[in-house]
């Protein structure tokens, strides 16, 4: 494999892990990231974002974006991102629940990819400003090859207030 041309993939980082300690989903993330950054070459990090609580008010989430290039086809990195999700406490079939880590490929250097298992772009991430927002930071020109927008693009809207909200005049 590894004389393969490399490929690069934009993963969306996730943890919702109720703070236990000083287990906090913003350390959750930063340790997946030492992990990731061990065992693939990583172009780029956004910091770790951690949302506004939902629901009841111990939960938490925190958000990050990374890019790394591996000459894995999307099947194997998939696995590999299973596996690290399992190692950092994951249960298999925890989907909406709280869980530790939740590792999404969003896009990839081949454009489109789909399988029974897996479908890059990432389905549903042009609606998730948790997932736009780190991942326009660091891959603002990145074109989503479905749509043709750039993260910059595509994350704007969550940015800019909209039209019924008018900024307040600044003086
Ligand atoms: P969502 O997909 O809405 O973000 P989720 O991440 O909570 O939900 P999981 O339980 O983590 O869902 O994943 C369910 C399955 O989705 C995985 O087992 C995987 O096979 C499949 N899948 C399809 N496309 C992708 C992708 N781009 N990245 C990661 N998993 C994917
Ligand atoms: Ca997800
Ligand atoms: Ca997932």
């Amino acid at each position: 494999m590894s004389n393969q041309t490399p490929h690069r993939y934009l993963i969306a980082l996730g943890s919702n892990r109720r703070k236990l300690g000083m287990v906090t989903p913003q350390r959750v993330i930063q340790g997946c990231l030492q992990a990731l950054a061990r065992d693939f070459p990583l172009d780029a990090i956004s910091p770790v974002r951690p949302s506004d609580p939902l629901g009841p008010s111990r939960r938490r989430y925190a958000n990050a974006a990374a890019i790394l290039t591996t000459p894995l086809d999307p099947p194997r990195l998939l696995a590999e991102l299973k596996a690290m999700e399992r190692q950092f406490g994951r249960r298999r079939g925890q989907r909406w629940g709280e869980r530790v880590l939740d590792l999404d490929i969003i896009l990839w250097s081949g454009g489109t990819y789909h399988s029974k298992h897996l479908t890059i772009p990432h389905i549903s991430f042009r609606a998730r400003a948790f997932v736009l927002k780190p991942a326009a930071q660091i891959a603002p020109a990145w074109r989503d090859p479905v749509t043709n927008r750039t993260l910059r693009q595509l994350a704007s809207r969550f940015l800019h207030p909209k039209p019924l909200d008018p900024e307040p005049h600044p003086f």
